[in-house]
């Protein structure tokens, strides 16, 4: 894998989920290169060839961060922290140093086992919060669409650990693959180590994008009888599939007594 220098830019962005005002994205571009990410359709790079690296992340995000309250910061959104070439550039461990040591939090997404390396900084970090995503119930079919990134398996150790370890965890599943996800088999399995599971539907912009072209060729592969449903299903929120999955997922909250946060809409 390449990974290069990016072109000068903020560290510290806008984010768009409920409760975090910032994120902070420490590599640009993403080794795991799965399918359907929708961050795929700003990609800069080839991912699976080349990465980018902020320069000096540490300095510059010292800086913009030099005004900001204490306050929990979200990584994760557009790359995974913790991808394969953390192990060799430590980015996200860089800012997660600087975080706890300026009283700040954290809430991290990845699909990788090297988070509970961090586990002695977030422990530091009061109300932080470790996720995993996972869309597949079992390994055979993962890999068909996520096929660099670590297995299930792993991702439930590291969220077993961190759970352990007396950090907040959740399991985000994401997306919700119509006829292809079993939501009450990754259910079951993540629920013993989830304090709150989020999910989240498929949800593609346009037929020009890049991940419904990824996502479309492996269909037309693996799954050529489901091709014409998901040009449906995956670009209409109002599509009955959607209601019988949320109306599914109900049944499960209330079968189960879990903290389910249900996001089809
Ligand atoms: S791990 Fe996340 S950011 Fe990386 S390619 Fe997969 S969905 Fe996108």
């Amino acid at each position: 894998m390449k990974v290069s220098k990016c072109s000068p830019r903020k560290i510290l962005n806008p984010c768009i989920l409920e409760a975090h005002n910032y994120q902070v994205d420490p590599y640009i571009g993403c080794e795991h290169y799965c399918s359907y990410c929708y961050a795929l359709n700003k990609a800069e790079t080839d991912w699976e060839k080349e990465i980018l690296i902020h320069e000096d992340i540490i300095g510059q995000l010292y800086q913009e961060m030099n005004s900001l309250e204490p306050q929990s910061i979200y990584m994760g959104m557009n790359s995974d922290p913790y991808q394969p070439s953390e192990k060799t550039f430590k980015q996200t461990r860089k800012v997660l140093e600087l975080l706890a040591e300026r009283g700040f939090s954290v809430c991290i997404l990845t699909k990788s086992g090297l988070v509970t390396r961090d586990i002695d900084l977030l422990r530091k970090m009061p109300d932080s919060s470790v996720g995993v995503s996972i869309t597949f119930q079992e390994e055979r079919t993962r890999q068909m669409f996520e096929k660099n990134a670590p297995s299930n398996r792993v991702r439930i150790e590291a969220l077993k650990e961190l759970k352990n370890s007396g950090i907040a965890t959740y399991t985000l599943i994401c997306p919700v693959m119509p006829f292809i996800t079993n939501l009450e088999s990754v259910i079951e399995q993540v629920a013993p180590f989830s304090d709150t599971i989020w999910v989240y539907r498929l949800n593609m912009e346009s037929e020009e994008t890049a991940n419904w072209q990824s996502l479309q060729s492996i269909l037309n592969k693996h799954f050529p009888e489901l091709t014409e449903q998901y040009q449906k299903i995956a670009f209409s929120r109002n599509h009955p599939f959607w209601k019988e999955i949320r109306q599914k997922l109900k049944e499960i909250q209330k079968k189960k007594c879990l903290n389910l946060r249900i996001r089809i809409e």
